[in-house]
């Protein structure tokens, strides 16, 4: 039987952590892991953190451990078990979609459903490593610019740490976010425009003493978001889907699956990686798109993004830009805008479908699959795997209309 309560004390950090080092993949600089860091300062690029992936951990050894993301700690970067700040993230249901197999004639769809997660998305699953990391460095006060889910991901971790969470979201963004925010005990300031212009915002009100936890601004968020891509390789018996698609913004999830099917490579639990992976956005604002459309490396800032009811999806910068489209194009795989109207439409005959009603996010990849398979650019016989990334239920007014 599955156990799903776990407190910290109950997660065991076996002695041979492999954490090695803390790297800009742009320049090869080494930055030291027992100090704070943010990004490559000299590159404007994302720190990514190394191990030493060796046949020492093996899948084996999973049996024993608990059904949540703690299970893969080998492979994170937290070196003590003492400060591991955890509410319970991961080990979320990979659901088989039968209903849809048979009328989209797919021989294996599934869905992997992070509504369950505390706080009601996988944003918990990067938040509470970076949270956990940050303990472990020795800070106390954390800000962000969010799109609603990071922001009630980070008032929740740093509750359970005793941090203070500084917190900036568009005004856009629904209210309960704001409100789970503010029970939890964070400082929330709410901005005019997009979660550009509220990291702007929170750039220019930060002293330097609270510490930026920005998508890809810090190294950790990445480390957490990665168990979703060891998750799915677990839940399939260890043989990697054909497609993954997966509702992109800053593109953490997207670039965290890529690497931990690279790290589970190394450690000789998989012999190949066939997925293409797949980014899904908002046509209002795809930035990712419009370079893969160009085959560029970088992403420009996109103008004026138009708002959409699929909040963490508007990102007109994604700060890891070079990481998002080298996992597009290594894996050779695609990506593909959807409308609001789309979306909707998608919601609704999924929920008939299957009974799940998707967050807007999980729904625009649902329709970005139904795109991909009637061009054919997925085939009858693959498998594929979808991410429905947040619970809709925070979402509620967006949807009334
Ligand atoms: C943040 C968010 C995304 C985008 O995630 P990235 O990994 O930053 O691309 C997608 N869906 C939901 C529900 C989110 O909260
Ligand atoms: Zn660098």
């Amino acid at each position: 039987m599955k156990t799903t309560t776990l407190t910290p004390s109950a997660i065991s950090i076996k002695s041979e952590n492999l954490y090695s080092q803390l790297q800009c993949d742009h320049c090869g600089g080494i930055h030291d892991k027992n100090k704070i860091h943010t990004f490559c300062l000299k590159d404007n690029q994302p720190l990514i953190a190394k191990y030493h992936l060796s046949e020492s951990f093996s899948k084996e050894s999973l049996k024993n451990k608990p059904y949540n993301m703690w299970r893969y700690s080998e492979v994170f970067p937290i070196e003590k078990e003492e400060n591991i700040v955890s509410l319970g993230e991961g080990f979320t249901p990979l659901l088989s979609l039968s209903n849809l197999e048979s009328s989209y004639n797919q021989s294996r769809l599934l869905l992997k459903d992070e509504s369950g997660n505390p706080t009601g998305s996988f944003k918990a699953r990067g938040i509470s490593m970076a949270v956990s990391k940050a303990k472990e460095l020795g800070v106390t006060e954390m800000c962000i610019p969010t799109a609603g889910n990071a922001g009630s991901a980070l008032a929740a971790y740093c509750a359970k740490a005793g941090m203070t969470a500084h917190i900036f979201m568009p005004e856009a963004t629904p209210k309960t976010f704001q409100l789970d925010c503010e029970i939890m005990g964070a400082n929330v300031t709410k901005v005019k425009g997009n979660i550009a212009d509220a990291a702007a915002l929170m750039k220019s009100k930060n002293d330097g003493s609270w510490f930026d936890i920005s998508t890809l601004k810090e190294p950790f968020r990445l480390e957490g978001k990665k168990t979703m891509g060891y998750e799915i390789a677990e839940q399939l018996n260890w043989k990697l889907p054909d497609v993954v698609l997966y509702p992109t913004g800053g593109g953490t999830g997207l670039i965290g699956i890529w690497k931990a099917f690279h790290e589970m490579k190394a450690l000789g639990w998989i012999d190949s990686i066939p997925t293409r992976m797949v980014a899904v956005q908002g046509d209002g604002c795809d930035p990712i798109i419009q370079s893969f459309k160009k085959g560029e490396n970088s992403i420009p800032k996109y103008e004026n993004p138009a708002p959409t009811i699929a909040n963490g999806l508007r990102v007109p910068r994604p700060f890891g830009d070079r990481h998002v489209m080298k996992s597009i194009y290594e894996s050779n795989g695609t990506a593909i805008a959807v409308s609001d109207e789309e979306i909707k439409d998608g919601l609704s005959e999924f929920a008939k479908s299957e009974g799940l009603f998707l967050s807007p996010e999980g729904a625009a990849v649902w329709v970005g699959y139904k795109k991909l398979r009637a061009s054919n650019w997925i085939k009858e016989h693959e498998s594929v795997v979808m991410l429905n990334t947040g619970s809709v239920y925070k979402y509620a007014e967006n949807l009334y209309s």
